[in-house]
């Protein structure tokens, strides 16, 4: 396990060198607020944070409904039982396992692996919701319902899968041939690559990825990649 702190932000990497995912920590004044719980192996670490700086966990929230970023949530819900947890209003139809598509979306087949496990939701959220000083940011593509979360004083911006990191910075659904999973789990690299572009002028001055190291002065990395990523769409 790997951790690394920016400023309010920790990162925390399960299997930093073979399939990174992370989960993040934003150190709020008097509590901590959690971001996506891949696997359970987090939980220990969070609950060790959280002792030392002796602030509570306020909520969890989900960037997404993949497995790689909810499967430690029996466990963080058996440790943690008065945190509430938060997904947006449209993937929490994938938690359910509703895969059923919107008329209003393309009709292609969300992809990705889904929990076996059954994963305890207290509350979903919209686009522009405000959540302990973060707002909500619809950026779906990986997912239908992915979104981000963008911190309004500091330009902080966690993505999820929106973006990738690992295997050279990409938008979601570009082929990274040295971390090829992200994008092969995306359902539609057209709205993802509108989504990149939506993230990108929000000008983060950190972006923070479900795998991969967050960035620091992100927006000349996600510009190149949204290139990419129009020359293969158009
Ligand atoms: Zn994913």
């Amino acid at each position: 396990m790997k951790i690394t702190k920016y400023n309010n932000l920790y990162q925390i990497t399960w299997l930093p060198y073979i399939f990174p995912i992370n989960c993040y920590i934003w150190e709020c004044r008097d509590e901590l607020l959690i971001i996506d719980m891949g696997v359970k192996n987090f939980v220990p670490e969070i609950e060790k944070i959280s002792k030392r700086l002796r602030k509570p966990i306020s909520k969890l929230l989900l960037t997404h409904a993949h497995a790689d970023h909810v499967n430690g949530i029996p466990l963080f819900h058996k440790t943690f039982p008065h945190v509430k947890i938060g997904i947006s209003q449209r993937d929490v139809q994938l938690l359910k396992g509703d895969f059923t598509l919107l008329p209003s979306e393309p009709q292609s087949k969300i992809k990705g692996g889904f929990s076996k496990e059954k994963i305890h939701i207290d509350f979903t959220f919209k686009d522009q919701d405000i959540i302990n000083k973060f707002e909500v940011i619809d950026s779906p593509g990986h997912t239908p319902g992915s979104v981000s979360f963008l911190n309004k004083s500091s330009k902080v911006l966690i993505v999820g899968d929106a973006f990738q990191v690992r295997g050279g910075v990409a938008v979601s659904g570009t082929l990274k041939i040295l971390f090829p999973f992200p994008s092969l789990a995306t359902w539609s690299s057209k709205v993802a690559l509108v989504s990149a572009k939506k993230l990108q002028k929000l000008n983060p001055t950190i972006l923070a990825v479900g795998h991969g190291n967050v960035l620091i002065n992100p927006v000349k990395h996600m510009k190149k990649a949204i290139k990419v990523s129009e020359r293969k769409e158009n």
